[in-house]
């Protein structure tokens, strides 16, 4: 999902799908010690009350790499508990200075990047991705967005108001108090750091629950949170399942918001039980399927390179990905040619390898669930150039798959795959093509490839998507907003947009004397 570095990388380099950064990399840590596989709460590493632990497998192989505690609805109420007093008005955190916690998350992420080997390979064995991507794209964003949102914390203001009458209005920007944070596993650190870092600057507390795919990376940080100082209290993580942990903080009444990334079909479950308990403030980044359209008067080279990464980063598991590529009729035959020649040639395999551009899948379910819609692609009739099916017999990896000829109504159009299964859709007229475009119930991200500007302002401004690439795929920065229309989510992470989720605005009113008595 996230390559804003690739508008560093000169784009020769960006050749079949990995980056070329083996010159700047250090050796990874093939088999980091296991530091953390408990609860943290109120900065103290804590067992499960239910003394129920749950294993953490690395995908690339199936083996089992820790145990780690298993956070249920007793730990989720501690976790609450200590955060609401970490919350409580005059504590030492909200007593601190705004420009402190700044500082507290400038500490932290110096803490992470002095730890940047280790957590990047804890990152590759937890999730399978590509350590060069984990190293250099992954924890690159993460640092910039904690450093971003630390120049924040401080600069979180309200305004003075013209109010009628003889009164003196000002506006306050408060935290919204305990928030509660649900993350996925496809990028486990960046999305901790996108749900923590603004509500951190922004003076919440929190309780985050990890997905249970990945919950190590996550853990560690809670480590450096507490070696970096923050209060007891402050942030709190619970790893666990999704019903249990995660349902117990959606339904918490004493959780003032909700923070969730992860499938629509879940979001709109924890949407039910925010509103059902205390209508806690929500905001959702979930699915999506995203249209990429190759104009014919493209830069051909680049948009089959970006159209390459914008589908196979990231092993497909990408919530941005763009799944749904609509190909001019005259550049057809050309781009699905040279799409299928570049899949073939990825190099799929131990993703401690620096030559690895595909790691493993997640899991064997995500593995099924995708080898399922590559056979319903086949039997709907579109057109299979490569891949098709598993690869090796260890893991979870999936052969990079390019359909073509696909139809708007097949299944492999419309669901959203998340695996490396790329389609290719024809286009002969743009008359159609904006509502083709937008038939879908998704509006995360959509990209277009022209040199005509006329177009390119004319179909993203008509695209409904909150992002829209031009000429490029994946450029994602701290100081961007991103997240979803229509089915794809509620609010936005990123950016100064992304703290409005963390504040509830006061409005003071002073009676002001007419004379000075
Ligand atoms: P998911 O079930 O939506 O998981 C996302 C997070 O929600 C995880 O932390 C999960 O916990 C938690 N969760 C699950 N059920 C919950 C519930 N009832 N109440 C509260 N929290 C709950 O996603 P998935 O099953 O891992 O993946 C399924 C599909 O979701 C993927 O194929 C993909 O289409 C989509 N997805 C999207 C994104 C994205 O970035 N938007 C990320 C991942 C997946 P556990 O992991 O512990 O169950
Ligand atoms: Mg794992």
């Amino acid at each position: 999902m996230l390559r804003h570095i690739f508008k560093r990388v000169p784009r020769t380099e960006v050749r079949i799908s990995a980056f070329n950064f083996s010159s700047a990399s250090p050796a990874p840590q093939t088999e980091p010690d296991i530091h953390c596989t408990k609860i943290l709460i109120n900065n103290e590493w804590q067992k499960s009350v239910s003394g129920k632990t749950f294993p953490t497998v690395n995908p690339a192989t199936g083996s089992v790499i820790a145990h780690v505690e298993e956070g249920g609805v007793e730990d989720v109420n501690k976790a609450v508990q200590a955060a609401r007093h970490a919350f409580q008005f005059g504590s030492p955190w909200r007593r601190l200075d705004a420009s402190e916690r700044g500082r507290l998350l400038n500490r932290l992420a110096d803490l992470i990047e002095r730890d940047r080997n280790y957590l990047a390979s804890l990152e590759t064995l937890d999730n399978g991705k590509p350590f060069l991507d984990s190293y250099h794209v992954d924890l690159d964003l993460v640092l910039k967005v904690f450093r971003y949102y630390a120049g924040f914390a401080d600069k979180i203001s309200g305004k003075t108001l013209t109010v009628d009458g003889n009164y003196f209005s000002y506006t306050r920007h408060e935290p919204v108090g305990v928030c509660g944070q649900i993350i996925p596993w496809n990028f486990p650190l960046l999305m901790q750091a996108w749900k923590l870092a603004p509500a951190l600057a922004a003076g919440n507390t929190v309780v985050l629950k990890p997905a249970e795919q990945t919950p190590l990376s996550a853990l560690y940080v809670g480590q450096l949170i507490r070696e970096a100082g923050f209060p007891p209290g402050v942030v709190n993580i619970v790893p666990g399942y999704g019903p249990s942990a995660g349902g117990s903080i959606a339904k918490h009444m004493e959780v003032d918001k909700l923070a969730f990334t992860g499938s629509t079909e879940v979001g709109k479950i924890v949407m039910k039980e925010a509103a059902e308990s205390n209508l806690k403030r929500i905001t959702l980044e979930l699915g999506g399927k995203s249209p990429n359209i190759i104009f014919q008067d493209a830069d051909m080279d680049n948009a089959i390179q970006s159209s390459h990464l914008g589908l196979f980063f990231n092993q497909g598991q990408c919530c941005c990905a763009g799944s749904r590529i609509f190909v001019e009729e005259k550049i057809y035959d050309q781009f699905v040619e040279k799409s299928a020649e570049i899949a073939k040639k990825r190099i799929l395999g131990n993703p401690f390898d620096p030559k690895t551009q595909q790691g493993p899948q997640i899991d064997g379910e995500q593995m099924n669930k995708i080898l399922d819609l590559i056979e319903s692609g086949k039997s709907e009739g579109a057109k299979m150039l490569c891949g098709g099916g598993r690869h090796g017999d260890q893991g979870y990896f999936v052969s990079p798959t390019v359909f073509a000829d696909v139809k708007d109504d097949m299944r492999i159009a419309n669901e959203e795959i998340f695996g490396p299964v790329m389609q290719i859709i024809k286009f002969k007229t743009v008359e159609e093509l904006l509502e083709r475009a937008n038939k879908t119930m998704y509006g995360l991200a959509a990209s277009l490839f022209t040199k005509d500007i006329d177009k390119a302002m004319y179909f993203s401004n008509g695209l409904r998507a909150g992002t829209v690439w031009i000429n490029c795929y994946d450029v994602f920065s701290a100081q961007a907003p991103f997240g979803g229309f229509k089915m794809s989510g509620i609010g936005r992470e990123l950016g100064e947009y992304g703290l409005q989720a963390y504040s509830e605005i006061k409005t003071v009113t002073m009676k002001v004397p007419q004379k000075n008595s």
